[in-house]
């Protein structure tokens, strides 16, 4: 799911309130020490031997070295809040086996039409009074129709004029189509590649990973920041999440952005009904931390966003995410069709916590401003 390397282009100002998180202390007051500037190794020449191996860590070894990584490139007390909208549900021709708004799922999801240009416009300005600072839409396509794009268009651009960044997930792009979104803005584009590729085709048949590699080149061309991750807990193995690990940071340049789901198995999808009842039907909460971690050691200076399945964790198990490196979450109480942890709920955890909404700029993106020496 769910933008350029806009390296020029200034990010919208952003409004911090509504959360309650964040209002209370300056970065400098927070921080008596100057945290480390980003800087340091970032690899793309991973192998898979090497992620394996942080993966097998004792857990407190790899929590700490993903710490310390984290620390290099972010304020650890800070958390990026977003919230998705789907702007158009269901009906969805792919096969996602995860998905409930496929209609090769027995949901009972209904499809909808995309929204009115207004009506997304009335939620993101409410999603921003309630503290977000970036604004994910989604629809449920396997990619978008050309009679679609200006409507798409229109709402990229009032979302950006109203101070919020904007990230789009519409499936795969053809290169004039990332063309036609960077020019109106668009601050990010979300396109997961979902699983390691050894696992891939026994979660989705209609396209291929390949297809979903093509569609992030399409939008690294066009200039546009990549959200692109996955989902664990699909009943894939530990080689698996390496496999998809070793995807990302193996890309030509790491996504600016990072979601790691956990599957919300959901009756009537394949998936759902293939692992309720079974041990598989929730990922172990400390793999899940394991597989966080070594997205924030392998990936330095991208945001991790915990995203679907957070609101089954405890909270507990979210400050462990925290301290691993996940440094980015979803407000509200939906995500797409999935439910969320609210914003109360979200609030009281960060004040309980100690952490507040991000201040400052993402790393990647503070980085591709900077001037070439
Ligand atoms: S492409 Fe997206 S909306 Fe369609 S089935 Fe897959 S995950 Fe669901």
């Amino acid at each position: 799911m769910i933008p350029s390397d806009n390296s020029t282009t200034q990010s919208p100002s952003r409004k911090r309130e509504g959360l309650g998180v964040g209002k209370s202390a300056s970065p400098s007051q927070a921080h008596p020490r100057p945290l480390p500037q980003a800087g340091g190794e970032i690899r793309t020449d991973w192998t898979r031997e090497e992620i394996a191996a942080l993966f097998d860590l004792p857990f407190t070894e790899l929590l700490f070295r993903a710490a310390e990584v984290h620390r290099a490139h972010h304020r650890p007390d800070e958390v990026q809040l977003c919230t998705l909208l789907s702007i158009k549900t269901g009906g969805c021709q792919e096969d996602c086996g995860y998905c409930s708004q496929s209609v090769h799922a027995d949901s009972g999801v209904e499809a909808t039409k995309l929204m009115d240009v207004r009506e997304v416009l009335q939620r993101a300005a409410q999603a921003r009074d309630a503290g977000s600072q970036r604004f994910c839409m989604g629809a449920a396509w396997r990619n978008p129709k050309q009679r679609d794009m200006p409507k798409i268009v229109e709402i990229v651009k009032g979302v950006r004029e109203m101070g919020m960044e904007t990230c789009m997930t519409l499936g795969m792009l053809t290169p004039e189509q990332a063309q036609q979104l960077s020019a109106a803005g668009l601050d990010y584009y979300n396109h997961n590649i979902d699983t390691g590729p050894e696992y891939y085709e026994r979660v989705i048949t209609t396209r291929n990973y390949q297809d979903r590699l093509d569609t992030l080149d399409n939008v690294r061309a066009a200039g546009i920041n990549v959200c692109s991750g996955g989902i664990v807990g699909m009943g894939e193995t530990r080689a698996d999440r390496v496999g998809f690990v070793h995807t990302l940071a193996t890309l030509e340049r790491h996504p600016e952005s990072v979601p790691v789901n956990a599957l919300v198995p959901v009756k009537g999808t394949v998936l759902g009904d293939m692992l309720a009842d079974t041990p598989l039907a929730k990922i172990d909460d400390i793999e899940f931390v394991r597989t966080v971690a070594l997205a924030r050691i392998c990936m330095p200076m991208s945001m991790v966003r915990l995203s679907a399945g957070r609101e089954s964790m405890s909270e507990a198990t979210q400050a462990l995410c925290f301290m691993a490196g996940a440094n980015s979450i979803f407000t509200g109480d939906k995500l797409l069709t999935a439910p969320n942890a609210g914003d109360d709920e979200d609030a009281a955890l960060l004040t309980k916590l100690g952490m507040k909404s991000l201040a400052g700029e993402e790393p990647m993106r503070a980085c591709a401003k900077e001037p070439a020496e």
